[in-house]
């Protein structure tokens, strides 16, 4: 399986190296070109205004948005959660989104503007010990649809419990980067899901 990764900026060669880790075949996609036979994307943890600057310039954004209208299969963590979501608060003004899950999220909201803290996390239909879960200037889920399955929750800084990782059909977002605690489940699971 062919798999993009989007390779604007961010984490790019740690979700390279898991995907290849777990058999799949990791492409990474720079130009619209780079789209030609890839099966499912990862959109990765970096900086969602940047990259959603990127998208523009590469000229990715349009077939892009349009292989992920289709139903194409996606995973975003952090930054890809913030490009994948409905809605982006605290954004650039710019700053534009592909509603392929419908979620409202904040941006660097957990927490302080720099905070980053690890935690283990209870995973809906995750056998095995709690998933370890690293968060850098996360977003936080303000809302999610009816339509979205919340695998894993975080309370905030208030004590709400806030979703962490979510499905919505073939589409997965996680607010921390699974590409870099070591366990792979999240990716084991975007790839059987698809
Ligand atoms: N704060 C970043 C953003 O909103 C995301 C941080 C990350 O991906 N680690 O784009």
């Amino acid at each position: 399986m062919k798999v993009g990764v989007l390779a604007l900026q961010g984490d790019v060669r740690e979700h390279s190296q898991v995907l290849a880790e777990l058999g799949a075949h990791p492409v990474a996609v720079r130009t619209p070109e780079d789209l030609t036979g890839v099966d499912a994307m990862v959109l990765p943890g970096g900086e969602s205004t940047t990259i959603s600057m990127l998208l523009d310039s590469s000229g990715l954004r349009r077939p892009l948005g349009a292989r992920l209208a289709e139903g194409m299969p996606a995973l975003g963590t952090c930054a890809g959660m913030v490009l994948l979501a409905t809605e982006v608060l605290d954004g650039r003004p710019d700053q534009e989104s592909f509603g392929a899950i419908d979620l409202t999220v904040r941006r660097n909201a957990f927490g302080r503007q720099v905070a980053s803290f690890e935690t283990d996390l209870d995973v809906a239909g995750l056998s095995g010990e709690a998933l370890h879960a690293v968060f850098i200037r996360a977003p936080v889920v303000e809302r999610a649809g009816p339509a979205v399955e919340v695998l894993a929750s975080v309370a905030d800084s208030q004590g709400v419990p806030r979703p962490v990782l979510c499905r919505q059909g073939v589409v997965v977002a996680a607010a921390f980067h699974p590409e870099l605690s070591g366990d792979w489940r999240v990716h084991e699971m975007f790839l059987a899901g698809r």
